[in-house]
């Protein structure tokens, strides 16, 4: 489905050139943008595109839309080819957040601006922007879900925990765990929380022990089979900490293979992104909540960002602390994440026009 939501007035005809040559205006067909986005096998990622590419062109600029398959070869070479088509604006949704300086050098040597695009490129000067949500927020809102549900802070428990991470090579990953795990460590350490796999990760900067490369379902379904099998003969397990919902919907195969049920003994299990799926197995009971990121919003505001940089205007941001790349902290634009739970699908979902009640059986 096409999820139009804002969309762009701005007069092409006022825009300036983005070249050298100020004072003399650009008609918009002749910029183009590249998006650089990492794969099509998250939902999200394809909502993602679509909607910018949609934003971009109803502006009336031309786009180059590449999907990667998760491969970061294949993101360089298809931002090399951004490049050499001449793009005036590169848009990147990284795979691994530090392979991109040496394609990022060519895009600087041409002066074209580069926005991250929800995933910050690390190690790099040739960054410009930051676009996302704020991710160490997703994770808290993930811990503190957890912490609420189970009444730890009124002493509830023991309660046995799998945590999950993201993916090692995903700049986010490291946000989403430290946001989620410094809620619920003093519950892991004071034992109100007991993780029976012992895969708890001694500080927050060992997340990536437990990070499951390329964020795969099926990687994390079988890592969590494992665990089921090795360590859960004479118990079950109360709670999943996933990072976001690919992940959970593997845990969740996990889950419904080992016999556990919807509507017995069924773990709370969380994630982020609301997927269709995802938001399916909530309605049914096997899945306790996710952090809902509206894309669109992401989209809107990234197309704003391509509109002020070709227009020369000073670009907005809201953030100029938090994302130290390495090399320097790049300006950010945060937007807020949200917590939806089953009962409230519908209001948050459906009647935003996320998805219709049709998409999701409703
Ligand atoms: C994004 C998440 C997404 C994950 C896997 C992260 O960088 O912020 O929304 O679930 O990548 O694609």
């Amino acid at each position: 489905a096409t999820l139009l939501f804002g969309s762009l007035t701005a007069c092409s005809s006022e825009r300036a050139s983005d070249s050298a040559d100020a004072g003399e205006s650009a008609s918009a067909e002749d910029t183009l943008v590249g998006i650089a986005m990492p794969t099509k096998s998250l939902q999200r990622w394809n909502n993602d595109g679509a909607h910018l590419e949609e934003l971009l062109q109803e502006t009336g600029y031309e786009t180059s839309l590449q999907y990667a398959d998760n491969k970061v070869d294949q993101q360089i070479t298809q931002i090399q080819n951004m490049i050499n088509d001449g793009a005036d604006v590169l848009v990147v949704a990284s795979i691994d957040g530090t392979a991109l300086g040496p394609v990022l050098q060519d895009a600087a040597d041409q002066e074209i601006p580069v926005i991250a695009y929800d995933r910050l490129i690390n190690d790099t000067e040739n960054v410009d922007y930051y676009a996302t949500f704020d991710n160490e927020l997703v994770g808290t809102l993930q811990g503190e879900f957890i912490v609420d549900q189970l009444g730890l802070a009124d002493g509830e428990g023991p309660y046995n925990l799998e945590p999950f991470a993201g993916s090692p090579d995903d700049n986010n990953a490291k946000f989403f765990f430290k946001g989620a795990w410094d809620v619920l460590t003093e519950y892991v350490d004071n034992g109100q929380l007991v993780v029976p796999s012992g895969k708890a990760p001694a500080t927050v900067d060992e997340w990536t022990t437990i990070g499951i490369q390329g964020w795969e379902s099926a990687k994390a379904q079988s890592e969590m089979e494992n665990r089921l099998n090795s360590f859960y003969t004479d118990k079950k397990v109360d709670v999943v900490l996933s990072p976001n919902d690919s992940l959970a919907l593997g845990i969740e195969q996990a889950l419904d293979g080992a016999g556990y049920s919807a509507d017995g003994d069924w773990p709370l299990v969380t994630g982020q992104d609301a997927d269709e799926a995802n938001v399916k197995n909530m309605l049914a009971g096997m899945q306790a909540m996710t952090v809902w990121k509206d894309t669109r919003t992401l989209g809107d505001q990234v197309a704003t960002m391509v509109e002020e940089i070709v227009s020369g205007e000073e670009v907005e941001v809201n953030d100029t602390e938090t994302y130290d790349n390495g090399v320097k902290v790049v300006p950010s634009y945060l937007l807020p994440p949200q917590v939806v739970v089953p009962d409230e699908v519908e209001s948050a979902l459906v009647d935003s026009g996320f998805y219709t009640a049709d998409q999701l059986g409703l």
